[in-house]
């Protein structure tokens, strides 16, 4: 498997990790768009939201609880934060496993480009 994201979950490539659990990881990203750049993923390897299936419902509704702790353990709850997926190449997704961008610390525009 040469998916960056499972290496990263398995320890292959060091990474600078905020929060982890059996489940989910969650690191600095490595070129940050905001004060605040997380990217929270499952370390079960999923190229894109398309491949979520019913059994993966409990993962995700997992990931936003940790989105949740994240923001509240940062601290920057309390201002608020974007979290978002990119979803294919049109969208801007370049690591084709699925990964939550946690960005905060500034205001945000919208729409987004
Ligand atoms: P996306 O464009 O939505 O697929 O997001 C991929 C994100 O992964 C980008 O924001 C990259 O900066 C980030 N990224 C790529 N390689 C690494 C890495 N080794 N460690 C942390 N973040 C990374
Ligand atoms: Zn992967």
């Amino acid at each position: 498997m040469s998916c960056i994201f499972c290496k990263i979950a398995n320890k292959e490539i060091p990474s600078n990790i905020v929060y982890e659990d059996e489940k989910v990881l969650a690191f600095h990203d490595i070129n940050p768009q905001a004060p605040y750049h997380i990217l929270v993923i499952p370390k079960k390897h999923l190229s894109t939201l398309l491949e979520l299936e019913e059994e993966d419902k409990e993962l995700i509704g997992h990931i936003y609880l940790v989105i949740n702790k994240i923001a509240k353990d940062l601290g920057f709850a309390e201002r608020g934060f974007r979290v978002v997926v990119n979803c294919k190449e049109e969208a801007g997704q370049t690591i084709f496993h699925i990964h939550f961008h946690i960005l905060a610390g500034r205001p945000m525009d919208w729409p987004p480009g």
